[in-house]
């Protein structure tokens, strides 16, 4: 609390009282800290990747490394230049959403189609990690209004995570339904699922349950951020549900065209 006070005094020069000003600053402070942590995860998150690679770099230049293991040391720093510009990307990405500036276009997306696409492009991310992807969708689905483009990027996240936490032989569900010309689209895994503790800062970038092991799985710890920042873009909700030892089922509501538009 900021308080701001000042005498009040009249042509005499008397003191005749005092106006006080009471300024509520904890947003502002909240904000502050904000802005703070980022700027020191974001530092963090990409030092992480630089001092790997300048320690293999040195290593090399330095004859340490005998010529057999060179590949093998090449590409662990080609893994991590790769990690450093997709962290560097989706930062850019995530600001640009943020900032409300991009303009997109609304389209009328078919929702299983869409969702062919992106297993496509999982396919050997899917085949890698031996999960099978099973469906439920209504055979009524109106389309849903977004922008295709982010709505895919919104699926390919959600998914890509279903599938690298699922353990080898898991079962993803997808489901889509309809309820007051909105529709809901859930991805259900068969993962370690997400301690209590963690899901209320599971939106948040950089936020991790195991720092470790997302990494290895190449994670940035932006993507669910992304997921968000889109959806609410759209005036859409984002929602999670978990059960440690079961799975984790991640969702996202966004409006459907309205059943009276539809031709
Ligand atoms: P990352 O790039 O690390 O996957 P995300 O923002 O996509 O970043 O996810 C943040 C964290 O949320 C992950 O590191 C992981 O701890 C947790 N998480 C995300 N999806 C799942 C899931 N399906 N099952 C269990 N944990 C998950």
């Amino acid at each position: 609390l900021l308080v701001h006070v000042s005498p009040l005094i009249d042509q005499a020069g008397n003191n005749f009282g005092a106006v006080g000003v009471l300024q509520d600053i904890t947003e502002l402070k909240k904000l502050d800290q904000l802005r703070r942590d980022f700027v020191a995860n974001v530092s963090h998150e990409l030092r992480t990747p630089l001092t790997s690679v300048q320690g293999y770099v040195e290593a090399m230049l330095d004859r340490a490394i005998p010529s057999e293991d060179r590949d093998k040391y090449l590409t662990i720093i080609h893994r991590e230049t790769l990690r450093l510009n997709k962290l560097i990307y989706d930062l850019l990405d995530l600001s640009l959403i943020e900032s409300r500036k991009e303009k997109w276009d609304l389209n009328e997306i078919d929702v299983p189609e869409l969702v062919d696409q992106v297993l496509v492009k999982l396919r050997p991310l899917i085949e890698n990690h031996q999960v099978t992807i099973e469906r439920d969708f209504p055979d009524q689905l109106p389309p849903m209004l977004g922008n295709e483009d982010r709505i895919e990027q919104v699926l390919l996240n959600l998914l890509d995570n279903a599938v690298k936490f699922s353990p080898p032989g898991g079962i993803i569900m997808l489901r889509a339904k309809v309820e007051n010309d909105n529709i809901t689209v859930s991805v259900a895994d068969q993962g370690p699922g997400i301690p209590p503790e963690d899901l209320e800062h599971i939106w948040e970038r950089f936020h991790r349950v195991e720092k470790s092991r997302s990494r290895a799985l190449g994670g940035t710890g932006l993507g669910l951020a992304i997921v968000r920042q889109i959806v609410e873009a759209h005036g859409g909700t984002v929602n999670v549900q978990s059960e440690v030892g079961k799975g984790t089922t991640f969702s996202f509501t966004i409006q459907a065209l309205p059943a009276e538009t539809q031709g």
